[in-house]
């Protein structure tokens, strides 16, 4: 079974019809290559899919495990030379975002712990986004609690341009020692006009219950 026409056109836009090899803008002369072949029963998602033209399609089947000569092309290595042909033809759909963790109410004054205040800003000019954010409770160096809904990942935030949201969650009630810090860590991923994820690095915030505030764990 060939990849639907929805996920070719997906991962064509994401390379911008550039070979994920050899980088060479291809127009009408590229093929979407299972990376793993279905015959080793290889998947018909998106990571599987390698857009190439048609000399690195023959280079990338042409080599002979019977007869060895130069160096197999790896799927490890196929996969992560097409991020970075995705990551170069898509990076400019992704607008500078601001995120934090915060006590402070938007027109003034502070919430009251366990309600915690999330700011999500787009802070470009261009293209909307949409926004996923997964907010895990850390409880003695392991992952607590995940929180769901617009803070779990399962509803996406929608970002017009120079659009400020205020949003809060109550943070989850854990049996936690008095001892034990209180503390979020947050991945965000941006999802560009054509569907592409960028993960942000993860971050770290820590309550602080004296001054009902939190800072950003480096
Ligand atoms: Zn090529």
């Amino acid at each position: 079974m060939p990849f639907d026409d929805k996920l070719r056109t997906k991962v064509l836009l994401w390379a911008d019809r550039h070979c994920c090899y050899c980088k060479k803008p291809c127009g009408v002369n590229i093929e979407v290559h299972h990376i793993v072949p279905e015959s080793s029963e290889g998947s018909n998602d998106v990571e599987n899919a390698l857009p190439l033209c048609f000399d690195c399609h023959s280079e990338v089947q042409r080599y002979n495990d019977d007869h060895p000569r130069g160096t197999k092309f790896k799927p490890d290595e196929l996969r992560a030379r097409r991020e970075q042909v995705f990551e170069e033809f898509t990076r400019h759909l992704v607008p500078p975002i601001h995120y934090q963790v915060t006590q402070a109410l938007p027109g003034g004054g502070s919430r009251t712990f366990p309600d915690v205040g999330f700011v999500l800003a787009h802070l470009g000019d261009s293209m909307p986004v949409k926004v996923r954010i997964v907010v895990h409770t850390v409880r003695a160096d392991s992952r607590g609690t995940t929180l769901d809904g617009y803070y779990g990942g399962s509803k996406l935030w929608r970002l017009k341009p120079r659009f400020t949201v205020f949003g809060h969650f109550t943070m989850p009630d854990e049996k936690r020692l008095p001892s034990d810090p209180i503390q979020l860590w947050i991945d965000v991923s941006i999802i560009d006009q054509y569907d592409r994820s960028h993960n942000l690095l993860p971050v770290e915030y820590v309550y602080v219950p004296d001054k009902n505030s939190w800072y950003l764990e480096p």
